[in-house]
């Protein structure tokens, strides 16, 4: 692994370490570029532990003026973990101007577009919560304003059994990524979850290897993240194993920024 573009921060209250801690670590594995993309704030709607709204200048500052001192070592970028709403986008538009890149990370569904009335991505048990997840998802691709969809598998988590319905929504979320150009990540941070029993065994909740096989006859492009929380989980013993399960799969693989 020489890159790494989902990358948290201590601000967003449950990951640990700062700009420096993650830098460092990054050049301590000879990484050659990093992105961070914390939890975009959200204090209007409250999806749980977010960075605050006012916190969002230190975050950017704290990458801004970390980034010029390893700068001839490694590039550095900003960018923000965010979910998809049904606005114009000005949710999106107050962080923009400061960042080089959005990552959907679509925690939540919502009942009649409403954030307000909003289901965990986490807990989706029904098909047409699923058939839900999947459209939002493709909605937020259509908008062109993320270059990563996060664990796009993630309906999958409550949703245990492989069914007809679970690979019509694998299909449809390859197919936008595709249309729209849009990356899907391999998101190591599943490996570090819990094993969960489904009609495949008891496995990790992501990455899902059904889904995968999905995404390698669409040929999607990819990308493989650690979605570290501390410092040590950027290339970790998890990741060395992911990367490895990763470098089987046949899919148009990026690893670098200007790949975008
Ligand atoms: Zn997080
Ligand atoms: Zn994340």
């Amino acid at each position: 692994m020489k890159t790494n573009f989902h990358t948290h921060h201590e601000l967003c209250r449950h990951a640990g370490g700062n700009a420096e801690d993650y830098i460092k670590e990054a050049v301590k594995h000879g990484f050659t570029e990093i992105g961070f993309s914390d939890h975009a704030p959200n204090d209007t709607y409250d999806f749980g532990y977010r960075m605050r709204d006012e916190d969002f200048l230190q975050y950017v500052n704290d990458i801004n003026t970390t980034k010029r001192r390893y700068s001839d070592i490694l590039t550095t970028y900003i960018g923000l973990e965010i979910e998809h709403l049904y606005d114009n986008g000005e949710y999106h538009n107050q962080f923009k101007d400061h960042l080089d890149y959005f990552i959907l990370g679509q925690h939540f569904i919502f009942v009649d577009k409403d954030p307000k009335k909003r289901i965990s991505s986490f807990g989706l048990t029904s098909k047409e919560e699923i058939i839900e997840y999947g459209n939002i998802l493709c909605d937020a691709m259509k908008t062109k304003r993320y270059k990563i969809v996060a664990h796009p598998e993630l309906y999958l988590y409550g949703y245990l059994d492989f069914d007809a319905t679970a690979e019509q929504v694998a299909r449809q979320i390859c197919e936008c990524a595709n249309r729209t150009n849009t990356i899907l990540e391999y998101n190591g941070n599943g490996y570090r979850r819990d094993k969960i029993q489904t009609n495949e065994g008891m496995i990790h909740p992501y990455p899902r290897q059904s889904f995968w096989n999905i995404a390698e006859e669409y040929n999607v492009r990819s990308i493989l993240s650690s979605d570290c929380h501390s410092p040590k989980q950027l290339y970790d013993d998890t990741m060395k194993e992911v990367e490895e399960i990763y470098s089987k799969l046949s899919t148009r693989k990026v690893t670098y920024f200007e790949q975008f």
